[in-house]
């Protein structure tokens, strides 16, 4: 196999195996086809307001102020005398979108519809909206548009700002939400006027929906603690206030408004969301009105936490809920069907109705989700050979039948409590079902997946084996016998084939299930290679053999562990300083050893330290910048001095230009964050300075010389200058560290090199690039080539995880990203962070380039060999990471069940 055809086949299997993670774990729960479901009695109220407070978490809203009162004094008197309250539990990803969806259409999205859609609709599924006769809707144009467009009809309003006023810098966020209860007052006096929009506001089931993003904005700009967030929580306890009033009046207070004020998420202490932490899962839920319960005293009560002393609350119900309970609250509070994708459970408690109110609603609940169930078998049962399905045995056809009936006669005996918890069974076993259902292929998915990935990496080892290492004998093929293994292979395929048919798979499955056959056909023809390797292996001393396994199974274990436990990276990094004291390398070279030792320690502290962005810290940024062009200013004094006969006035110019920029650079992230305090928004000078370094970053290194230490150098200088305009604090230094461990790690494997006396060995010095593939000698692997590429794989994942940079593309904390812009735009954003983790990732990248080819390893070849290896290392762990991170979803939606009881 050439090497153009071997790097294709790498990169396409790699992306199979890429996919299959979202086509196994990211599949959307959802199911099409149930009939919908609405309780048949008269609801107690005709119209509900929603009122969304974005970002708002539970303690914030319920703590008092230092002087013992409520910063939301309206909602405060609300939950203390005419309605209810409690603290809604969201899932993660604690984002906008997957938080509204839970609240208003009762479901749960995962991570692959945040990746897949930030603002528009992927799957159309059903909301309260939709089931609502009509929908009026004000707020931010990141929310409001996926509902109306899921929405069959014309019955979804929406009113937006522009998406530019979202400006996370300047003036004040909470303009947001005065912008959201101006537009509704102003709306509901030009009713008065309009005789068609004031008989429609008349209307039965009609929903009103204020999203309020300006405590969100707050808290991603100034912190969850500040004076600003605090102070954007008074506004809305005001605009609450006023927005229920005017209600009241316009309805000549006929008590058919029911209120719910909720929020999507909360937020971090360092303002970001999108993980799991308490602040962003516990948000509050406060209900009043029609139909709604009144507060309730209790003497003590339990819960795991200790708010509700902290909050003065200990007498009052508090009524916990999960996030999707909320759909079905709102729906039987003016009798609107349950949204069809529904997961929720109806909390009765906050109900003020009749036991019986409350028993047929339960019941309505059950066989709405019950239908759910329904259509999933059915649609498993279809596609499965029948006498392979395994049905999900608690919740079977007769078993459904004699759970409804049981209850459809307590009801009728008005045996409502009996009726109730017979439904809660009933809902319970159906969600059961359906994850049953749901993660059914997930099983056999996972093995002809695993079954690709092992073939793949052996394959690739016998590859390099064969072509790079005398280990093996001249290849012997047997036309025969080639021939008959095709047959045999092409015969399994066609059977898998087969019975993929009869099962009317996806033709994602085909490709699945058939990539192993021509992986492991190629590992077999290489069986030879196989022999020869285990004879080599078979005539090592025991000890020397089973030593190299037990230090590879460790290599591979830390780099696994390092994954979950960013601490790991720092005992690696330990044992790498080791590295020159077990070998000779310590006597031969002291003191290169010696800083090597250093700087590996140095690294080692960085995996330590908290996630970017807890703890902002622009002093240390603006030092680093300082540093960077002190050791630049050096670094050019002795090229000076030196008089390299190579260098001439365009090269001196080039790295004058560097440290300019990166001058520039930290007068920008110096003034932009002083700005940003005073409240003056980003200075256009600086967003211009900020977006210029960035272009001519990826430019200016190509015009340095090409001698090996000033070129890395040039790259260094570029990179650093747009990872400080991306820097909060002290991961501003990482680069630097890292930079200096790579250099002096390719002066180290210049002195490996020695230890198996190779001759030509190149001086580092005025050692050129350019010249390097002219001078090349083919030279043979060396079991030292393993360890040079362990070392690589571990680097780049200290590159990727050494600063915790990936968790805050996750949480999406964009304080890193305001040197360049203040207005909120997911996808510059995102890109831009990601930007900021790559930068690491490039430079370990060069530092290797550079070890290749001054050990005289053929970099064309071996390091595809290596790129593909380690991405099969990386895809790996990222099988390993999404299939924690589903089953950790599993046992915190357990914890927050057992949380609400
Ligand atoms: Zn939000
Ligand atoms: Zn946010």
């Amino acid at each position: 196999m050439g090497i153009p055809v071997f790097v294709f086949a790498g990169l396409l299997v790699h992306c199979v195996f890429l996919a299959s993670i979202f086509d196994i774990y990211f599949t959307s729960p959802l199911v099409h086809g149930m009939t919908p479901q609405q309780t048949p009695l008269p609801p107690p109220g005709k119209r509900l307001v929603l009122f969304v407070a974005d970002g708002l978490r539970a303690d914030s809203l319920y703590e008092l102020d230092s002087n013992g009162t409520s910063r939301a004094p309206f909602l405060r008197s609300i939950l203390e005398n005419t309605g209810s309250w409690g603290i809604s539990h969201t899932r993660v990803p604690t984002e906008s979108r997957p938080g509204h969806v839970a609240l208003i259409a009762g479901f749960y999205e995962d991570v692959s519809a945040v990746a897949k859609g930030w603002k528009e609709n992927p799957v159309e599924f059903d909301s309260i909206f939709n089931e609502s006769k009509y929908t009026w809707s004000w707020g931010s144009p990141d929310i409001l548009p996926m509902f109306a467009k899921g929405a069959s009809g014309d019955h979804v309003y929406t009113f937006c700002y522009t998406a530019e006023s979202e400006d996370f810098g300047a003036q004040d966020a909470a303009k947001l939400d005065t912008w959201v209860f101006d537009h509704v007052k102003s709306f509901f006096n030009s009713s008065r006027s309009n005789q068609t929009l004031y008989s429609a506001l008349n209307e039965e089931k009609v929903v009103l929906f204020l999203h309020l993003l300006g405590i969100d904005t707050n808290g991603h700009a100034h912190r969850p603690n500040s004076r600003e967030y605090k102070e954007n929580i008074r506004k809305v306890d005001e605009g609450v206030k006023e927005i229920a009033s005017m209600l009241e009046n316009f309805y000549g207070n006929d008590g058919k408004t029911a209120f719910i004020l909720t929020s999507d998420h909360g937020m971090t202490d360092w303002g970001s969301h999108g993980a799991g932490h308490p602040s962003e899962t516990l948000t509050p839920l406060i209900a009043w009105g029609a139909g709604v319960n009144y507060p309730q005293r209790v003497a003590s009560q339990f819960f795991e936490d200790n708010f509700l002393k902290e909050w003065k609350l200990e007498n009052l119900k508090r009524l916990d809920v999960n996030q999707a309970d909320i759909a079905p609250l709102m729906a039987s509070l003016i009798g609107v069907p349950f949204p069809l994708n529904s997961v929720g459970t109806l909390p009765l408690e906050y109900l003020n109705n009749s036991a019986h109110f409350k028993a047929e609603s339960m019941f309505t609940n059950a066989v709405q989700i019950l239908e759910q169930f329904k259509v999933k078998m059915t649609q498993k049962k279809e596609t499965t050979l029948s006498f392979l399905f395994t049905p999900f045995k608690p919740l079977s056809d007769s078993e459904q039948i004699n759970l409804l009936k049981k209850t459809r006669l307590y009801i009728q005996q008005e045996k409502y409590d009996e009726a109730v918890s017979l439904c809660k069974t009933l809902i319970n076993l159906a969600l059961e079902g359906l994850s049953y259902y749901h993660t059914y292929d997930r099983l056999f998915l996972g093995l002809s997946i695993a079954m690709g990935f092992v073939g793949w990496t052996a394959y690739v080892i016998l590859v390099i084996i064969k072509t790079h290492t005398n280990l093996t004998k001249a290849a012997q093929s047997h036309d025969k016998e080639s021939t008959i293994l095709l047959y045999g292979f092409a015969f399994v395929g066609l059977i898998i084939a087969f019975f993929l048919l009869i099962q009317t798979c996806p033709w994602t499955y085909y490709v699945y299930c058939l990539l192993p056959v021509p992986v492991w056909y190629a590992v077999v023809k290489e069986l030879h290679v196989i022999q020869d390797l285990a004879a080599y292996l078979l005539s090592l001393p025991v000890g020397q053999s089973m030593g190299f396994l037990l230090i590879c199974a460790l290599g591979i274990e830390i780099l696994v562990f390092s994954f979950f436990y960013r601490s790991t990276l720092t005992i690696g990094l330990l044992v790498f300083a080791g590295w020159p004291v077990i070998t000779q390398l310590w006597v031969q070279a002291k003191t290169t050893a010696l800083i090597w030792i250093l700087l590996c320690m140095l690294l080692g502290i960085f995996p330590l330290m908290p996630v970017v962005g807890r703890e902002p810290n622009i002093p240390l940024v603006i030092a680093t910048g300082l540093l960077t062009l002190l050791i630049s200013c050096s670094s050019l004094s002795s090229l000076c001095k030196s008089k390299n006969k190579y260098m001439n006035n365009e090269d001196l110019k080039v790295q004058f230009y560097q440290m300019l920029s990166i001058a520039l650079s930290t007068y920008v992230v110096s003034s932009t964050h002083d700005s940003l305090q005073n409240k003056q928004g980003l200075p256009v000078f600086n967003q211009i300075i900020s977006w210029t370094t960035l272009v001519s970053s990826s430019v200016l290194p190509l015009l340095s010389p090409t001698f090996l230490f000033q070129r890395l150098f040039s790259i260094l200088l570029s990179l650093m200058s747009t990872y400080l305009l991306l820097s909060t604090g002290y991961e501003a230094l990482f680069p630097l560290v890292l930079s200096g461990l790579m250099f002096v790690w390719i002066n180290m494997e210049q002195e490996a090199l020695q230890q198996y006396g190779l001759s030509l060995k190149p001086k580092l010095a005025v050692f050129n690039f350019s010249y390097a593939t002219d001078i090349m000698q083919f030279r043979q692997l060396h079991l030292d080539d393993v360890r040079r590429s362990f070392f690589f794989v571990f680097f780049i994942v200290t590159a990727f995880f050494g600063t915790g940079n990936i968790a805050s593309v996750n949480s999406f904390d964009p304080a890193s990203v305001y040197c360049f812009l203040t207005v909120f735009s997911p996808f510059m954003m995102g890109g831009l962070l990601v930007l900021k983790v790559v930068i690491p990732f490039v430079l370990v990248s060069c530092a290797f380039e550079a070890v290749q080819v001054t050990t005289q390893l053929s970099s064309k070849s071996i390091s595809h060999y290596v790129l593909v290896m380690s991405l099969t290392i990386f895809m790996m762990l990222m099988n390993g990471l999404a299939q924690l991170l589903t089953t950790k979803k599993l046992e915190l939606s357990r914890k927050t069940k057992h949380h609400s009881t």
